[in-house]
Formats: structure tokens, sequence, C-alpha cells
């Protein structure tokens, strides 16, 4: 039998149907598309974090519960205090999402063999009230995800709203925090008012992206159960150890987090001078416009050949026609960018 008719007949169809999730190459170029902080440490700040790293007993297992960093992690993402937070692992059950969204809560349903129901947003891209609130009472989803601020949207839906969904679902509703540190907004401190929410939260966008590092919050009931599915020491020793030193200096990143949103405020200015371009609102470190019809490839493509990489979202979801979304990077970057929008449009 040949690979192929191998593969046809124990992989799912579901997952041969998937594409993996495909990473441009950025070589050289000025990188405005993954949301990344564009600021690196300073030089003492390296130093020590080599020190830290130098006493790593890596022929160890890593501690398997991460305790060190778990409660650095619980200090830095404010936690309340009663509740037992992190674990890594997905929740485990995607079934309903509001779309556009973050593309892997689809992903991930598919995977773990599960229906994934994509509700569409408004034209603005706010919650669908009515809809989100019949098709939870109805359909029950064993789990709701929502990115509070919504990627690739960069809006924050309406919390009133998303307190109704928590109070009419019998399922689980996770709040993914992944931009938390751009915005004001939170369901960190509600975790005490409701059993069926979980907020998630990443140290990615906040400047640690290297690390793929990221928590899961809520009742200590919900957390042991999501715990079992966690795979043996998940979290390596460097990161535990890099993870922890970052988020006791976690000051420097709430400082380059502060200039991401003044710089976000200025790139969402520059991009509003342009008729034409349709720019909306922000609450995350990146920004979603809507070029003039047609021609979103040819500005992806003429960016790129200015040596700036941003994401075109243009036909990835009708939703999303003509949409492009540029990362906030730093001062310079973004005025090179603007630079060269203004010499394409
Ligand atoms: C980036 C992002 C994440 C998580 O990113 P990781 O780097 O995999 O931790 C989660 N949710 C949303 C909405 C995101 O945009």
């Amino acid at each position: 039998m040949s690979t192929r008719e191998i593969i046809d007949r124990l992989v799912r169809p579901e997952i041969r149907a998937l594409s993996a999730y495909h990473v441009p190459p950025a070589a050289g170029l000025i990188k405005l598309d993954a949301m990344e902080n564009p600021w690196s440490w300073p030089a003492e700040l390296q130093a020590e974090w080599l020190q830290v790293l130098q006493a790593a007993a890596l022929n160890r297992y890593p501690d398997p519960t991460a305790a060190e960093l778990q409660s650095v992690l619980r200090t830095a993402m404010e936690v309340p205090d009663q509740m037992i937070v992190q674990t890594v692992a997905e929740p485990g059950r995607v079934i309903m999402a509001p779309e556009p969204t973050f593309v892997m809560y689809r992903q991930i349903a598919t995977v773990c063999g599960l229906a994934f129901s994509g509700m569409p947003l408004d034209d603005d891209f706010s919650l669908d009230r009515e809809r989100m609130l019949t098709v939870i009472g109805e359909q029950q989803p064993a789990v709701t995800f929502l990115a509070y601020p919504n990627n690739p949207t960069g809006n924050l839906f309406d919390a009133n709203v998303i307190r109704e969904m928590l109070a009419v679902a019998d399922g689980l509703v996770v709040v993914d925090e992944a931009y938390a540190p751009f915005t004001d907004a939170s369901f960190m401190s509600s975790l005490g008012e409701y059993d069926n929410l979980l907020v998630m939260r990443t140290v990615s966008k906040l400047g640690l992206a290297g690390l793929r590092l990221g928590m899961l919050a809520g009742s200590p009931a919900w957390l042991e159960q999501i715990d079992k599915t966690r795979l043996p020491y998940n979290i390596g020793t460097l990161n535990q150890l890099t993870g922890s030193f970052a988020l006791r200096h976690k000051a420097l990143f709430d400082e380059q987090a502060r200039a991401i949103r003044a710089e976000r405020e200025i790139l969402a200015a520059g991009l509003g001078e342009f008729a034409g371009l349709a720019v909306y609102p922000s609450e995350a470190n990146f920004i979603l416009f809507r070029a003039p019809a047609g021609r979103a490839d040819a500005l992806y493509a003429g960016l790129q050949s200015a040596g700036i990489l941003i994401k075109n979202l243009h036909g990835s979801a009708d939703a999303l026609h003509d949409c492009l979304r540029v990362t906030v990077g730093l001062p310079d970057e973004n005025r090179a960018f603007l630079d060269a929008l203004a010499r394409l449009l």
C-alpha cells in the first residue's frame, strides 16, 4: 500500500482537508506581520538572563508543575489570589466562536474531532447579540471562544453581551486575552462571578513570542480537569527560567506596551490620513484597515517590494475582503510603512 493510501485510511478527512498554519519568510524585511513586540531587551538585562540560564540543570527534567513560573505568572497577570492558575494545554473542546477571529479555534476544534460553528460578526465586527444568545441557548456549545480584543479585527466586544452569554451558556466561555497588554479591559477580575468562565493569556504579544508560553485561569474545579490533558513536563526548563526571569522585570514590558499603545494611535492617525482607506479601531498591537476595492493584493505586494511585511487578509474570509493588518512596530518602522503606503496609494 502506498503512503498516500495509508494516510487516506488513517488520517481523518477533516484533518487531511486542513492546511498547516503558514508563516511567510521574513528575512531582511521590516516585520510588521505577526504582532511581535519590536523592542529587544537592554544589554544588562540580557547579560543577567544569560547568567540565570547558565545555572540551569538541563540534564534534569523540568519542574513538572512549573511552580516558580506559576507564581510569577499569577502576580504578573494579576490573577485574583483565590484562583488557582495555569496550564498551557489547549482547553480541548472548541465548538463555537464569532468569525472572523483567530483561525486556530477552528483548527483546534477540527483536530480534536469536534464540530466548529463560526458565528458571523456584524459589519462593524461587533458581536451579533441576538444571534449569539439564540445559538448558545439552542445549541449549548461545549465551549465558546471569544478573543478579547479580537484578532484580526482589533476591536473589543461589548462586555455586557459577553456577560449575557456567560449567563445563558451551560458550556464554557473562554475569553482569550492574548492582547491584554494593550487594553485596559479584562475579564480576569470577573473569574469569581462565573463558574463557566475561563481566561486565557499568552506572553507572546507582551514581548516573549519566542518562549511559546501561555496560561489559563479559571475555577480550580475546571482547571483540575483540564490539567489532565496536559503532557508531562510540557514547559521546558529554559522556558520556566526565562519566563520567571522576564516577568520579574515586568515593568520593562509594561513600559514597552505603553510605547506600543502610543505608537498605535500615531499609526492609526497616519492611516486615517489616506482617503480611501477604512481604518478600524484597535485595542491591540495591530491595526486592521480596508483598502480601496480590489487593491489589497497589490498594496501587500508593493509593501513587500519596499521591504515591509504585513498581513494580507483579502481572500481569507468574505468579511475581510480588501483587508490588510499591520502590526505596530518601532517608530521608524511605522513611519517607513506609512511612507511606502503613501507612495503606493
Ligand atoms: C496570538 C494569539 C494567541 C496566542 O498566541 P501564541 O503565540 O500561540 O501564544 C491567542 N489568541 C489570539 C487571539 C492571538 O491573536
